[in-house]
């Protein structure tokens, strides 16, 4: 299957497999690389947070499946890092890396449910 970018429109319907293929072709490289390169290969969410962190992943802003006429335009792609790109889709049911530090437990006291065990 030729996977033809300069070809798609808004309207183009992509499947997960011409996605798949998508991702994988030169254009898409060369694309990523550019996109790096402009952002200095550090995370722009993270750099928000002035948290420094080396991105390794281009995202599309508008994702890809939703506007596929995007898919190689650089204003509607950003570097991001592992764990604020699995936050951006939280479609594909990861995003639970930030709230882990969240969810401290709060140690209970077990309550003895009978007193009299004490005597
Ligand atoms: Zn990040
Ligand atoms: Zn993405």
């Amino acid at each position: 299957m030729k996977i033809l970018p300069n070809t798609w429109t808004s309207k183009t319907k992509l499947t997960q497999n011409l996605r798949d293929s998508f991702y994988k072709t030169r254009l898409w490289e060369k694309c990523r690389g550019a996109v790096l390169d402009r952002d200095g290969y550090l995370c722009q969410i993270c750099m928000q947070q002035d948290e420094p962190t080396p991105a390794n992943t281009v995202h599309h802003i508008i994702h890809l499946k939703d506007d596929p006429s995007k898919a190689l335009d650089e204003d509607n792609l950003i570097s991001v890092c592992y764990e604020c790109h699995n936050d951006l889709h939280p479609e594909k049911g990861f995003g639970q890396s930030k709230s882990k530090a969240k969810s401290k437990r709060i140690k209970t006291f077990e309550v003895n449910s009978n007193p009299e065990s004490f005597w």
